[in-house]
């Protein structure tokens, strides 16, 4: 009993030191350093003042692919160039992404309107016509393909412009055993709607097999999925944030 008592006010003394060291600031701290200030879009979709903006209609200077992607009508597509990346690098990040399937409906299932949003190259969000279109449930539009569904099915109609809004954390790594230390985490907005909230990504998302994760580095491309069909994509945008 002597024991179990002292054991509790060991670890309460714990919890108190710790409520301490977090407790940096007094409430309403004058000192307290104040947030910078970003100035945002003027509508939720544009890019805020501190993003960096991967493609806004003016060119694909920010992508690298085998072979070009076209851009048609400020939005580009892939038309068989295959995938295509972003020549910069990231970790933890929000992004913002525009994308509309095809007005003409070709094609069901997997084969209407696929492409898909690869976080850090690994980490698949699905982007597919899942307008009045059967599929399996955890490869429908804004599911983490082949682990997740997403909460509800928040597609507008073929044609009709998309928005995905992802709050992304990168999984940690032991650089020395290449071991997972953190799962990665993601939050989805699918068109103004909650669709993943903050979901514990199971690793590298594959075809017709378990996730699980690959060691990579802190920071990897973003890459826009060639499926074949011709999606388009506008209005890209990332801020890092702070690991
Ligand atoms: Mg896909």
């Amino acid at each position: 009993m002597k024991t179990i008592l002292t054991v509790v006010a060991v670890c309460a003394a714990g919890a108190v030191l710790m409520v301490y060291a977090e407790a940096k600031w007094k409430v309403h701290d004058e000192a307290r350093p104040k947030p910078p200030v970003v100035t945002p879009g003027a509508t939720s979709a544009q890019p805020p003042s501190d993003a960096l903006v991967l493609f806004n209609g003016n060119g694909l200077g920010a992508w690298t692919s085998d072979k070009p992607w076209k851009i048609e009508e400020g939005a580009m597509t892939p038309a068989g160039a295959g995938d295509i990346l972003t020549t910069a690098v990231f970790g933890s990040i929000q992004l913002h992404v525009e994308w509309a399937t095809p007005k003409e409906v070709k094609g069901s299932g997997q084969g209407r309107g696929n492409s898909g949003v690869f976080l850090m190259d690994h980490y698949e969000v699905q982007v597919l016509d899942s307008f009045k279109n059967e599929t399996y449930a955890d490869g429908q539009a804004a599911s983490i393909y082949g682990q997740r569904p997403p909460a509800v099915n928040a597609c507008r109609p073929p044609g009709e412009w998309q928005t995905y809004e992802v709050i992304f954390h990168r999984p940690v790594y032991n650089d020395a055993t290449k071991k997972l230390v953190k799962p990665a985490t993601i939050t989805l907005i699918h068109n103004g709607v909650l669709v993943h909230d903050h979901y514990e990504i199971k690793g590298t998302t594959f075809h017709g097999s378990e996730a699980e994760y690959e060691y990579h580095s802190a920071k990897e491309p973003l890459k826009l999925q060639d499926h074949g069909n011709p999606i388009r994509y506008r209005n890209i945008w990332v801020r890092e944030l702070p690991e």
